[in-house]
């Protein structure tokens, strides 16, 4: 059984910096003995970066969200490190979700499941779920909300409960 996990937005700006939270400090020491788990066994390991520029308050994203946040290059930008990120497979996204990450897996390595973890639940998770689901509608997909958070514990929640509902495997 070859498994890949794909750790989402685990930034800097999503744990203590500009749309940092309490619950997603919470879930940094679950994701990090997660990838150690992953490591351990020799799995494969991706991680996502959302990714923006200057012109980050001109953009939709920006529109809906007038908040500054992971300006490539920033510290706030950065992989949190106490992950362990340095040298391993980033996917950097412009949107929620990347279609990019699921088309290389795709067209790429033999995976025969795929665990996500990371932030946010309800934004980033969920979008890069649901485009797995669409690109690969016969693999395996588990969610494991001990190692994600959500803008709130409520968004959270509910984004669990719609991947559930939309056959993602929640753990
Ligand atoms: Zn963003």
């Amino acid at each position: 059984m070859k498994k890949l996990l794909i750790v989402v937005d685990m930034q800097n700006d999503f744990i203590d910096g500009s749309l940092g939270t309490a619950q997603a400090q919470g879930v940094v020491e679950n994701v990090k003995a997660k990838i150690e788990q992953y490591a351990n066994r020799g799995d494969r390991i991706i991680f996502t970066r959302d990714t923006h520029d200057e012109s980050y308050l001109k953009t939709q994203e920006g529109k809906n969200l007038p908040v500054e946040h992971c300006i490539a290059g920033t510290e706030g930008w950065q992989i949190s490190s106490k992950l362990n990120a340095e040298n391993a497979l980033v996917f950097d996204k412009k949107s929620f979700g990347s279609p990019e990450l699921a088309a290389y897996i795709k067209g790429g390595p033999d995976i025969d499941e795929i665990e996500l973890i990371g932030l946010c639940t309800d934004i980033c998770v969920i979008s890069n779920a649901l485009i797995l689901k669409a690109f690969l509608p016969e693999m395996k997909i588990t969610v494991d909300g001990k190692c994600c958070a959500g803008v709130t514990p409520e968004s959270h929640q509910n984004a669990l409960e719609a991947m559930k509902m939309c056959q993602v495997n929640i753990i």
